[in-house]
């Protein structure tokens, strides 16, 4: 099976290059890059006037499957990945069971074949991710999981997180933490500030966050373990990241497009969609978190795309759950907040959501050059359109960005030298 994508803007951070070019990908693997490829018998894609970029990697989602079937599927994620341009997601292990040994991982990889974009299965730190007893680390890492994370909640005790960070160093995997205090969270429902007492609402203070990401760091230092801060959201932790990260600490940290676009004080009052942990925050931390991008600090753009189905949504604000969708909208936020505005380059914001995520988890992916996988995003930075959660892939419907409009978005997803979803076709 051959596909030419011709005449696109390709850029590929890796390898620094940045021209219009034709890509020729031949089972399943990038071929040639030049102009004026030709190969009899190859599907063509007219790519003029869009960009060709490796395949978009998500390192931080939740498929809900195995267990929580009617909130998504591997496939219905996957699904909705590819609308996204994403061409690899990474699935935490907050699952029913909990993806905490070998059998469960192989579980969804077997499931995993018949989805339409590449997953990689992350691993729970403790089992049942209750906690208390390392889960099965090594024999999980062997049968395929790229990292270990109790995401959604967090290692509250000190020396368990130690014991995790020996033995991931050992296995060279790295630990991916959900930074919370959840005595400091205290139930929150959002940040703790002026917009969460003019609601009302019970607060959860940047502080719940600080704290857990300055002792991650110590435990990094302490161990040597790869230590990854999850969807980064406050003005401090990213101090602290980049504090760390000169001093040679293996730190690394990701952002979400939700909290590079909304702050607390945009919060339709008691919606829902707006419920996620960590909550918005400040006006501040936003700027911060942008800030931090433009500077190196955070090293990928993750979407934690979070479904849950209206019937749980559909609660009061207090009792519903934290999360929202990510995959779809991704792109559109992350090219309106960080490269309209003039913070970082294409070429820039392309690498955090490929080679960054790539690197943090080692895979073999996130390049465009003849020989990797034939994964490719193509996407229109300038194209505008609407949002409508009601046509999303996804099982849930839960976003904030209903009806928004967005300058830049996909155009076509690659997976393995195949079209895998193309705009056109969907809408
Ligand atoms: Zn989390
Ligand atoms: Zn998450």
């Amino acid at each position: 099976m051959k596909l030419i994508v011709k005449n696109g803007r390709v850029i590929d951070p890796a390898s620094g290059r940045d021209e219009v070019a034709d890509v020729l990908i031949k089972n399943g693997l990038v071929v040639r890059i030049g102009t004026d490829l030709r190969a009899t018998g190859a599907i063509a894609f007219d790519a003029a006037g869009l960009v060709v970029a490796p395949g978009f990697i998500d390192m931080h989602a939740h498929l809900r499957e195995p267990g929580y079937e009617h909130s998504e599927t591997i496939e219905t994620g996957a699904r909705a990945a590819a609308a996204g341009g994403f061409t690899s997601i990474c699935c935490m292990p907050n699952t029913a069971p909990v993806n905490d040994d070998a059998t469960v991982t192989r579980y969804i990889l077997d499931r995993a074949r018949a989805a339409i974009v590449n997953i990689f299965p992350i691993g729970a730190i403790t089992k049942g991710s209750a906690g208390e007893q390392l889960a099965a680390i090594g024999s999980m890492k062997a049968a395929g999981a790229v990292a270990i994370s109790d995401d959604g909640k967090p290692v509250m005790n000190s020396r368990v997180m130690r014991r995790a960070m020996e033995f991931a160093h050992v296995f060279d995997i790295p630990v991916i933490d959900h930074c919370e205090d959840l005595n400091l969270s205290a139930d929150g429902d959002m940040h703790e500030g002026f917009t969460s007492v003019k609601l009302g609402l019970r607060g959860i203070p940047a502080a719940s966050e600080d704290v857990m990401v300055a002792r991650n760091i110590l435990l990094a230092e302490l161990t040597g373990a790869r230590f990854h801060a999850a969807h980064i959201s406050s003005r401090r932790s990213l101090e602290m990241v980049a504090r760390a990260k000169s001093r040679n600490i293996p730190v690394t940290c990701e952002a979400t497009p939700h909290h590079m676009a909304l702050a607390d004080s945009d919060i339709v009052p008691y919606d829902s969609n707006y419920k996620m942990k960590p909550p918005l925050r400040s006006v501040t931390d936003r700027s911060a978190l942008i800030d931090g991008i433009a500077a190196g600090v955070v090293d990928a753009i993750a979407t934690d795309h979070a479904p849950h189905p209206g019937s749980e949504k559909m609660q009061e604000f207090e009792r519903c759950p934290f999360g929202v969708l990510g995959f779809e909208t991704a792109l559109g936020i992350a090219l309106e907040a960080l490269v309209h505005s003039g913070r970082i380059t294409l070429p820039r914001m392309i690498e955090l959501f490929t080679t960054g995520p790539a690197r943090i988890l080692k895979l073999n992916r996130g390049r465009l050059e003849p020989g990797s996988p034939g994964d490719v995003t193509i996407f229109d930075p300038e194209l505008v359109w609407t949002y409508d959660v009601n046509r999303s892939f996804s099982k849930s419907r839960n976003s904030p960005f209903h009806g928004r409009t967005f300058r830049g978005g996909p155009v076509a997803t690659v997976v393995n030298g195949a079209v895998v979803w193309t705009r056109e076709r969907s809408i």
